[in-house]
């Protein structure tokens, strides 16, 4: 349908053609190559506040924001500080640090299932943490997941649902072992019946259910009335936990992340992405008594040589600091504006007569081309994508990034003013009066 780029290009061009030469895809990290929608991505050289500049000059009005980390925007000056200063007195020490302890005392005063907590460097260090503490908590070897959700490239969570009436999963990725693939179990997302009967069958071998209680990698899916309620009861009948994945969703669709906003309490909680506010972290932590099991206090291994890295934890201190101090009004100011933008992507998609669809939670919304409701990964594998990846190069033409592709969800900041809503819902009208 010949996109016509509008873009200047040449050096992203250039730096993408010397990428791929010394990089798989050319990128450190799958999606950044633009494979869902095509084209060359564009190299980053800075950003502020609510702008990302490439290196050929284009700014774009951010809503990828890193993929979720950046709540406070590119580059914020208190952050900056913090961080600069921390790494003036030494950037790791090897021993215990006192940022540590005020970190961990935040994220427990914010989170309202954590008791103890523990840091680590990303988000896929947490879950693989979390199951391993939850499979010798349990004595149980099996993991239940739901289809569509990722919880990072943990071996047993790179896995899918086979067709068919097989219930136990195969390896979404080679290079994973078969006995492993075979200890996770999957389920349809917001499927509670689907999850029963994963129990009633294998309910004794079941150490845990881990879930993103927002899902936002298929799209922003929301739980449905009853569903996360419905995971507590079920895990608790049959003694196994529930994890709450909120590397995502923790800090970012509510101060305390989706469990507050749902009022659901899994044993244990993983987090990363706001918690760093764009350094590398992650964290576990739940109940006292399933965190003692971790070494040294208990026998489950579990260590980093840069964990509670000090840089690290001035940057998420600081960040979550100034989100304990703005509370609840700024995540309902996000999802207003989160709203607003599905709004006008719905009305915009009626008015052509092109299906579409969409939510905002917080700080985190989805735009599905697909008359919806999406609720599960069938719903979201059935949005079109092409479309999606024309709509994605239309919006960076007007100067707007988002997720390159549709199975992601949107992040919003608390630095996007009226001002960068406007112009998007402008870029919106433009970007579809060309679809
Ligand atoms: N869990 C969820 C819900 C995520 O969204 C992600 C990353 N997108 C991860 C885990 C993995 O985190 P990381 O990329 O930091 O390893």
């Amino acid at each position: 349908e010949g996109i016509v780029m509008a873009l200047k290009q040449a050096r992203s061009q250039k730096a993408y053609e010397k990428a791929l030469s010394l990089m798989p895809g050319g990128v450190n990290s799958p999606v950044r190559a633009f494979r869902a929608v095509g084209g060359t991505p564009f190299f980053a050289d800075h950003g502020e506040g609510p702008y990302l500049y490439d290196i050929d000059g284009n700014r774009y009005i951010d809503y990828l924001m890193s993929w979720g980390p950046l709540i406070w925007g590119h580059a914020h000056p208190e952050i900056v500080r913090a961080v600069t200063e921390a790494a003036a007195r030494g950037m790791s020490f090897g021993v215990p640090t006192e940022w540590e302890t005020r970190m961990a005392e935040l994220v427990i005063s914010l989170v309202p299932s954590i008791e103890v907590v523990r840091m680590v460097n990303s988000g896929t260090e947490a879950t693989m943490s979390a199951l391993r503490l939850a499979r010798a908590y349990t004595g149980r070897p099996v993991i239940v997941k739901f289809e569509g959700c990722y919880h990072g490239h943990a071996d047993s969570l790179l896995v899918k649902a086979g067709s068919g009436v097989a219930t136990f999963g195969l390896p979404d990725s080679p290079g994973v072992p078969e006995a492993t693939a075979k200890t996770t179990l999957t389920a349809p997302y917001n499927d509670l019946a689907a999850v029963e009967s994963l129990f009633a069958a294998h309910g004794e071998r079941i150490a845990a259910v881990i879930v993103e209680p927002v899902a936002g990698n298929m799209g922003c899916v929301l739980p449905e009335p009853g569903f996360l309620a419905g995971l507590r009861a079920l895990t608790e009948r049959y003694g196994a936990l529930l994890i709450f994945d909120e590397v995502m969703t923790g800090f970012r669709v509510a101060l305390g992340g989706a469990q507050a906003r749902f009022s659901v309490r899994p044993d244990l909680t993983t987090l990363g992405k706001v918690i760093g506010a764009g350094m590398p972290v992650g964290a576990y932590g739940g109940r006292r008594e399933i965190m003692s099991l971790i070494a040294p206090d208990g026998p489950v291994y579990q260590a980093g040589t840069l964990s509670g890295n000090p840089l690290a934890m001035a940057a998420g201190w600081t960040s979550l600091s100034m989100l304990a101090a703005a509370g609840d009004a700024l995540y309902e100011r996000m999802e207003r504006y989160g709203q607003a933008l599905v709004d006008a992507f719905v009305a915009l998609g009626r008015r052509k007569g092109i299906p579409t669809f969409g939510v905002a939670v917080g700080g985190m919304f989805g735009l599905f081309f697909h008359e919806g409701p999406v609720t599960d990964y069938a719903a979201a594998k059935a949005c079109d994508t092409r479309m999606y990846a024309r709509f994605f190069h239309a919006m960076l033409e007007e100067g707007v990034a988002l997720a390159p592709s549709q199975l992601e969800a949107g992040f919003l900041s608390a630095v996007h003013t009226e001002a960068e809503l406007a112009e998007t819902v402008a870029a919106l009208e433009r970007a579809f009066a060309r679809l």
